[in-house]
């Protein structure tokens, strides 16, 4: 398990999880969470999936390298925090020298705090980096609002979001479907899981709003592009659209939603 937060942010750390299984681990992520959220701890969890040696995705949190981790004194792992009101182009420059260093294990892990503080000369430089990042290297950027970043930088990075509320039990259903939709399942089993969200109106539009969240969540990370179309998301998005309207028109729940799982499932 790559992160313990409980059943916060469940979906988040599905996909994480699957990212780093799958061995699908970019060069350089977005974490963007509140402040009252601990990014780096975030951060932590998934450094250990993807270094612990009991296998990618594991996070013992046990062997000498999980624990090193959680101490702050890995060799490969080099946090940089503001320093004063912003983090300036030297501490750039002080990840750019370390990351050409050699690792002691398997890859140098970069991880910046306060990112929304880099000053416009500092994303300069970092933007050197993310656009050719050396070896294995690994850099993470923690956010209170991307948008701080310039869109070059963005565009170089998997973004994640950590929302700081604990997942309805409407997004872990909208999260579910949208995965066996994706696996390729079949129209009754999708009508299976819908369950009672298929014969209540008040949980029917629920869902759809968890689902529209899931969509638009996929469209703006990418990460897992390989897996589905941008274009077959949009389709999805504007058949919520669609199925809310038939909520509107005041049919029934069932006759709503049918229509969109079996466009899920086409
Ligand atoms: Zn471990």
């Amino acid at each position: 398990m790559i992160l313990d937060t409980g059943r916060d942010n469940l979906r988040l750390k599905d996909r994480l999880e699957r990212l780093v299984r799958e061995k699908r681990i970019s060069h350089a992520y977005i974490f963007e969470g509140p402040s009252d959220i601990d990014k780096e701890a975030f951060a932590r969890g998934f450094i250990k999936g993807v270094l612990c040696p009991k296998g990618l995705g594991e996070n013992c949190g046990q062997c000498s390298i999980c624990s090193k981790i959680d101490h702050g004194n890995h060799e490969d792992i080099t946090y940089f925090r503001k320093d004063g009101l912003s983090i300036k182009d030297a501490s750039v420059l002080a990840l750019q020298e370390k990351i050409k260093v050699k690792p002691v294990g398997d890859r140098n892990v970069m991880v910046i705090s306060d990112c929304d503080t880099l000053t416009a000369k500092a994303q300069n430089s970092l933007l050197k980096t993310l656009e050719e990042p050396p070896g294995d290297a690994l850099i993470i950027l923690l956010s209170e609002n991307m948008e701080n970043l310039a869109p070059t930088i963005l565009s170089r990075c998997v973004k994640f979001r950590i929302d700081a509320q604990t997942e309805s039990l409407e997004d872990e259903k909208a999260g579910k479907m949208i995965e066996m939709s994706i696996s390729g399942c079949r129209f009754h089993e999708l009508v299976h899981e819908a369950g009672d969200y298929l014969r209540d109106r008040t949980k029917a539009w629920m869902l759809l709003d968890s689902m529209e969240r899931v969509y638009r969540d996929m469209a703006i990370d990418g990460s897992d592009a390989r897996r589905y179309r941008f274009e077959d998301i949009c389709r999805y998005v504007n058949s919520i659209e669609e199925a809310r309207i038939r909520l509107k028109q005041k049919m029934s729940a069932e006759y709503a939603m049918k229509e969109l799982l079996l466009e899920m499932t086409e």
